[in-house]
């Protein structure tokens, strides 16, 4: 997917609005993606944004933004409404919409949506590896109630 080149004149953090929500429209699966505005002489804010994409065989749009970078992103928006996380809540870019927020990160080009569910891992050192105890400590605090309970049934079966 290529991104038309910036018109000139917009504010600071649009190309990484922009290209944050290209990023999403490209991995939410789209064919192509287009932007563009209605009113060649008004004020930027003004000129009447569109962006618009090709998605599972229909056209989508986002129309009437004031850049191209809110455009793509009321776009991006639409084609996540009611898409999974990993972690398995809604997707929402915003405060507003319930589910796990996700988080915009990096600047101009290198700007991406990132889950905010990604938590750390639990490091294991090898001398813990045959050592159930070692093990349950570390695990437990993480665990819910059921898989708590699960953990316990294996262990008493020999299997942890
Ligand atoms: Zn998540």
């Amino acid at each position: 997917m290529t991104i038309p080149p910036m018109p000139p004149g917009l504010p600071a953090g649009e190309e990484t609005r922009l290209f944050a929500a290209v990023d999403l429209v490209n991995r939410a699966g789209a064919k192509s993606f287009e932007f563009g505005y209605l009113h060649e002489d008004a004020p930027i804010a003004e000129a009447g944004w569109w962006a618009q994409a090709q998605y599972k065989g229909a056209k989508l749009m986002a129309e009437h933004h004031v850049s191209p970078g809110h455009a793509a992103e009321a776009l991006a928006l639409r084609l996540l409404a009611g898409a999974t996380c990993k972690c398995g809540e809604q997707v929402a870019l915003t405060d507003a919409q319930p589910g796990c927020r996700w988080k915009l990160t990096g600047e101009g080009q290198q700007a991406r949506w990132v889950s905010g569910c990604d938590a750390p891992s639990i490091p294991i050192e090898a001398g813990e590896l045959g050592d159930a105890e070692a093990l349950r400590r570390k695990v437990e605090p993480r665990m819910n109630r059921e898989q708590r309970r699960a953990f316990e049934r294996d262990r008493r079966r020999g299997k942890v």
